[in-house]
């Protein structure tokens, strides 16, 4: 296989699996990680390496290292392997997810900002989802008709905090996450909702459910429910622990154990909640952005910077919102229809939030 994102959390869980299933890893694409890259390096033997900084280079213990964003292009077409694993974050997975497809090799997706900022460039019919919730959604889909599809929310790291102290959160506090261990990014985007209003643009590419909800499990065992027109309503349980879905992803069908299953009696009970906007003020923008799948490339591309300020400690956690409304009502006649205009779209929208506009 290709993995994009090596070095991340899903790029490490996809390379415990590739050892586990004994697959070959042609190419690794890291960022700045370079120690944790010649690791894995030294272990899966890829023939091509890709980093994001020209000045980390030489200390990439290969002989052939490739640069930047056209470095990823490059060596995913230099690579024979069917399979692309993308495990990036951002907006910088997006033109690789679109060379995947170009090439005609199969697209894992772990980089839901693909989705979220060009669904429409990509052959969603073709893409492998690596998301808990839409794999939770792939696994319930039986054919019989289909009314609702509704995903779950951990409700991220504020959930239990007292409203008026929300603003007050650290940085350290915003990341420890309670029921997931993933990257920052989006592990800030659970704490705002952002993530959920990203899953339900997901969602709708994916399956073109116009009817798309999200509620509160706080225990992250159920992933996804899907409603048909019968009145019956399924769900899909599973311990939360990514190797499920990358499991699938890599393989196609499993049969065999990945993850033990889930003790009814050792969960005792299930609490669900209503998503509320005094807490996740960013979930206003659910119904609109929906309705408005093109503005995905606004929101992503002002989240990007407002989730960076708030990493950086310049804003608190409630200004991730406004930063993030203030550029997606600005922008909101935009409507992109190539990747150029996506791109565009995208630096505009950054200097936007930055404040440089
Ligand atoms: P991480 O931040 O842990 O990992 C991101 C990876 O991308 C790292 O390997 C990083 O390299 C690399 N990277 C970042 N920017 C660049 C760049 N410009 N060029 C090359 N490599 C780059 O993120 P996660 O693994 O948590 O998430 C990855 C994607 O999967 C995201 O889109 C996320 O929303 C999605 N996702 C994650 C889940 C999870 O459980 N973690 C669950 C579902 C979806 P380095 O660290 O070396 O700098």
């Amino acid at each position: 296989m290709i993995l994009l994102g090596s070095t991340g959390s899903i790029g490490v869980n996809t390379l415990k699996l590739a050892k586990k299933f004994a697959l070959h890893v042609e190419t690794l694409v890291a960022g700045k990680n370079i120690d944790l890259l010649n690791k894995q390096i030294e272990e899966f033997h890829p023939k091509y390496v890709c980093v994001s900084e020209k000045d980390s280079k030489n200390r990439v213990k290969h002989d052939r290292v490739f640069v930047g964003a056209e470095g990823i292009l490059e060596v995913i077409s230099r690579s024979q392997s069917d399979l692309v694993v993308n495990a990036l974050v951002g907006f910088a997975g997006l033109a690789p997810s679109i060379k995947t497809q170009e090439l005609g090799k199969k697209l894992a997706l772990a980089n839901k900002e693909s989705l979220v900022v060009a669904g429409n460039l990509l052959d969603t019919d073709k893409i492998i989802p690596i998301d808990s919730e839409h794999f939770g959604l792939k696994y319930l889909l039986n054919g019989r008709k289909v009314t609702s599809m509704t995903i779950t929310a951990s409700g991220g790291s504020f959930r239990d905090t007292p409203l008026e102290k929300l603003s007050l959160m650290s940085v350290t506090q915003a990341l420890n996450h309670p029921n997931w261990s993933m990257g920052k990014k989006i592990t800030i985007d659970s704490a705002t909702m952002t993530n959920k209003i990203f899953e339900l643009l997901e969602a709708k590419w994916l399956y073109g459910c116009q009817n798309l909800d999200a509620i509160i499990e706080t225990k992250s065992i159920i992933h996804a429910f899907v409603n048909f027109i019968d009145g019956s309503t399924t769900a899909h349980f599973a311990n939360a622990d990514m190797q499920l879905p990358i499991s699938f992803a890599l393989k196609g069908n499993i049969e065999e154990e990945i993850l033990p299953h889930v003790n009814l009696l050792e969960v005792g009970n299930l609490e669900f909640r209503e998503i509320q906007e005094a807490r996740y003020p960013m979930w206003e923008l659910r119904e609109d952005i929906l309705k408005n799948p093109q503005l995905g490339v606004v929101l992503n591309a002002a989240n990007e910077i407002s989730v960076a300020k708030f990493l950086n400690n310049e804003i608190n956690i409630l200004d991730i919102a406004k930063i993030n409304k203030k550029a997606y009502r600005y922008f909101e006649s935009v409507r992109p229809v190539n990747l150029d205009d996506i791109f565009e779209i995208d630096k505009e929208v950054r200097k936007f939030s930055k404040g440089d506009l």
